[in-house]
C-alpha cells in the first residue's frame, strides 16, 4: 500500500489480473482463446502494464476502442492481435496498417470506404444480431458477399455482440439464444459460400458468465478480467475472480470542528458536536463521482469505514473520522479496496452512484498514477 509517494493512485494487483486471465481462459471451450479487452486504459487499470502482464500469461489477442488506443498499445510493446472494436475514419487506414492493427468493419459503407483507401487492411467483420449498434445485419448475405468481394479488405474474423446476456430473465435469455442462432447461421452460410469467416467471437464477460462455452476462436473479456461484475445481477457461473484495482489517496490533515461549525463548499457538513475531519487528497477531477459524498460514500481509514462529509471537491474530499484512533497526515485512505479487515468495493461505490463498475473504473483519471503491486 505504501510503494508510492503519490497523493492519490490506482493500485493494480497484477497477480489478481493473471489469476483472472487463467480462470477465464479455463472457463472457455477448448480451442477458444481469451481476447483481453483493454479499451479505456484497461477500464482505468492502465492498458500498458495490464497488456504486458497478460502477454506473460500467454494472452495473444487484445481489443481496444479506437485507433489511438491501439497505437499506444503497440508503442508500449504489445504484440499479437490488436482489434479496434469501434469505428475508425477510413482516412486513417494508413495508420491502421502502419501499426499492424486489425479494424472492425462497422457496416457495408464503412467497409467500402476502408477498401477505397487502397491500403491492404486486416479486418474483422461485425455482424449485427440484434443489438443494433455496429455491424452488417447478420441476415444480409448479399452485403456480406459484397464485402468479401472488395479489394484490400482481408477479413480475418467475424464477430457479434450480445446486449442482454447479463440478464437471466427468460425473455433476455431467449433474445440471446436468437442472437447466437443468427450469428452461427451467418457463419455457417459464409463457410458454405466461399466467405471464409476466419476467427469468430461473440462472448463478452457476461457471455462467459452466463452462457455455455461457445465454439468460437475468441471470447472478449473486459470487466471480468478486472475481477468485478458490472452490477449486482447474479451470474450463472462463479469463476472465483479477484478484484484487481484499489483506489487510494492521502490524508492531508486532520482537523477538529467545534460544535456548530461547518465544513466544505456550501458548509454542507455541520458539526452538531465536536467532530474530527480528515482531508483526503482525491476528488471528482480524479474520476470519483461527485455525488458519492452526498450518497453515504465511505472511505477506509485505520482499518475502519468512515463517512464522507459534505460535498466532494475537485481535488479533495472530507471524511468524518470522529472517534477513529490513529488517523494521521500522510496515511493512505482507501476509496476502493481493502484496509485491514475492512473493504469497500467498486461495485458498492458504483451502486451508490447509480452506475456500473465499468463506468466508475474507466473514468478514473490520468492524474492517478498506476502503481502495480
Ligand atoms: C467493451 C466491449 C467488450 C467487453 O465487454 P465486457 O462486458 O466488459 O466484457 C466486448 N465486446 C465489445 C464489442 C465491446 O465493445
Amino acid at each position: 500500500m505504501e510503494q508510492t509517494k503519490s497523493r492519490a493512485w490506482r493500485e493494480v494487483d497484477l497477480g489478481a489480473l493473471a489469476h483472472n486471465a487463467r480462470a477465464l481462459q479455463s472457463a472457455l471451450a477448448p480451442g477458444c482463446r481469451l481476447m483481453a479487452v483493454v479499451k479505456a486504459d484497461a477500464y482505468g487499470h492502465g492498458a500498458a502494464p495490464v497488456a504486458r502482464r497478460l502477454e506473460r500469461e500467454g494472452v495473444k489477442a487484445f481489443a481496444v476502442a479506437c485507433l489511438d488506443e491501439g497505437i499506444a498499445l503497440r508503442r508500449a510493446g504489445t504484440g499479437g492481435l490488436i482489434l479496434v472494436l469501434g469505428y475508425t475514419p477510413p482516412e486513417q487506414a494508413g495508420l491502421l496498417r502502419r501499426w499492424g492493427l486489425t479494424q472492425t468493419v462497422a457496416g457495408e459503407a464503412h467497409g467500402r470506404a476502408l477498401a477505397a483507401q487502397g491500403v491492404p487492411l486486416e479486418v474483422h467483420l461485425a455482424l449485427d444480431t440484434g443489438m443494433h449498434r455496429l455491424g452488417v445485419p447478420a441476415e444480409d448475405r448479399e452485403a456480406i458477399t459484397r464485402l468479401y468481394a472488395l479489394p484490400n479488405l482481408k477479413i480475418r474474423g467475424v464477430f457479434s455482440h450480445l446486449c442482454v446476456s447479463d440478464s437471466l430473465e427468460w425473455e433476455d435469455v431467449d433474445f440471446t439464444r436468437r442472437q447466437l442462432e443468427r450469428f452461427y447461421g451467418a457463419v455457417k452460410w459464409m463457410k458454405e459460400h466461399g466467405c471464409a469467416p476466419g476467427g469468430t467471437h461473440i462472448q463478452a464477460s457476461y457471455g462467459i458468465w452466463n452462457l455455455l462455452p461457445q465454439p468460437c476462436a475468441w471470447a472478449r473479456a473486459g470487466i471480468a478480467l478486472y475481477g468485478v461484475t458490472s452490477g449486482a445481477a447474479p451470474t450463472r457461473r462463479e469463476l472465483g475472480l479477484r478484484p484487481v484495482l484499489s483506489l487510494r489517496a492521502r490524508v492531508a490533515m486532520v482537523r477538529t470542528l467545534a460544535p456548530g461549525e461547518g465544513a466544505g463548499y456550501g458548509l454542507a457538513f455541520r458539526a452538531r458536536e465536536e467532530r474530527q475531519l480528515a482531508v483526503v487528497t482525491i476528488g471528482y477531477a480524479d474520476g470519483l463521482p461527485r455525488a458519492l459524498a452526498q450518497r453515504g460514500g465511505e472511505v477506509l481509514l485505520a482499518g475502519r469505514r468512515c463517512l464522507m462529509a459534505g460535498r466532494m471537491c475537485m481535488d479533495q474530499l472530507l471524511v468524518d473520522v470522529t472517534g477513529v484512533e490513529g488517523v494521521r497526515p500522510g496515511d493512505a485512505a482507501t476509496l476502493i479496496g481493502r484496509d485491514g479487515g475492512a473493504e469497500t468495493s467498486a461495485g458498492e461505490v458504483a451502486q451508490r452512484c447509480g452506475t456500473i463498475t465499468n463506468e466508475l473504473l474507466s473514468r478514473l483519471g490520468a492524474r492517478l498514477p498506476v502503481v502495480p503491486v
